[in-house]
């Protein structure tokens, strides 16, 4: 999608610190790290956001779920665990329209956290 940041950090118009890519996913650092650990998940696909799923995203909604855990994985982080957040629409904070999960670690964390 043209005007998507996101489309434009995949196709290489943006630049960012990949750290995995499949025929399907992207992952790379956040910019404005929140934890020691702070990597975005998003799908090739520009799809908005879990609310704009349909079912022709299946497939890539539970593929991602694997992405995640794979670059999880290829971070360091799988034997202390981690938190996965989808933030989805406005008041949640989504601030980019592309689909992510935001994978954080590396410390310790509250719950609830909101
Ligand atoms: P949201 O607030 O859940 O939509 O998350 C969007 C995330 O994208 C935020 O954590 C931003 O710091 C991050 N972000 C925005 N622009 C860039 C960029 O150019 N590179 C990497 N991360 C970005």
């Amino acid at each position: 999608m043209e005007d998507c940041l996101f489309c434009k950090i995949i196709a290489g118009d943006i630049p960012s610190t990949k750290v995995y890519e499949d025929d399907d996913f992207f992952a790379f650092k956040d910019i404005n790290p929140v934890a020691p650990v702070h990597v975005l998940v998003i799908p090739k696909k520009h799809i908005q956001s879990i609310a704009a799923l349909t079912p022709d995203d299946a497939a890539v909604a539970g593929k991602m779920l694997f992405a995640i855990q794979k670059v999880a994985e290829t971070l360091g982080l799988a034997q202390d665990g981690y938190r996965v957040v989808f933030n989805t629409g406005e008041k949640a904070g989504q601030t980019v329209h592309h689909m992510h999960a935001h994978i954080l670690g590396g410390k310790e964390m509250a719950w609830p956290g909101v």
